[in-house]
């Protein structure tokens, strides 16, 4: 399986990282290696000073696909779940700056905190989900799906042009604003709508 990841997918967040919102999606690629599931502590690699969370929404690709057209692409996919892309900033900030590739900063190993996966079906419209995260009990990102710069739909769309999907395939579709460090010690608690799907600790 593979994991894309799709950048600056939301207006408020592009901004925030001082861009422009994209007219074509970002995208990039994260190793298996970096996923982190069953809610298992993250550990602050040595090689950071500056770790920072993205809460976002994870789709799981459910038959293999190329060459998707948008209005077909909603097959393609039947499960959603939550996911923090942790990124090391301070060194993705230096490569950016260098023009050189960053995916050190994002697919570092257990870079990528995964909750289970719920049917699509479990939801009235995937594409107006509030979703959230919670740092030590207080509210440090929310979103909605129906703010992302591209849809679900489009992001499978687009992919495929270019990647072969593959049945267990997962794609992360972006952060809302509010990203920013993490510390030893922290707790972690991530939610779409009032379902708590992530909950775990940083040391
Ligand atoms: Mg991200």
């Amino acid at each position: 399986m593979k994991i894309l990841a799709i950048g600056k997918n939301y207006a408020d967040h592009a901004k925030e990282m001082g861009g422009e919102a994209p007219t074509t999606p970002v995208v990039f690629g994260m190793p298996e290696t970096a996923l982190l599931k069953g809610n298992k502590p993250f550990y602050i690699p040595d090689f950071t000073k500056e770790v920072h969370h993205e809460i976002e929404l994870v789709i799981r690709i459910c038959r293999p696909g190329k060459h998707i057209p948008e209005k077909f692409a909603h097959k393609y996919y039947d499960k959603i779940g939550l996911g923090v892309d942790f990124t090391a900033r301070d060194i993705q900030t230096e490569l950016k700056a260098k023009g050189l590739p960053w995916e050190i900063a994002k697919g570092f190993n257990d870079s990528a905190p995964l909750s289970p996966f719920l049917p699509i079906e479990d939801f009235d419209s995937i594409n107006d989900l509030d979703f959230s995260l919670e740092i030590n009990g207080e509210l440090r990102q929310k979103g909605n799906s129906r703010d992302m710069i591209f849809s679900f739909d489009q992001i499978v769309a687009h992919l495929s042009k270019y990647f072969f999907l593959q049945t267990g395939d997962i794609i992360y579709t972006g952060t809302p604003a509010g990203v920013g460090a993490v510390n030893i010690g922290d707790r972690l608690c991530g939610f779409i709508g009032d379902r708590k799907l992530l909950d775990f600790e940083v040391r």
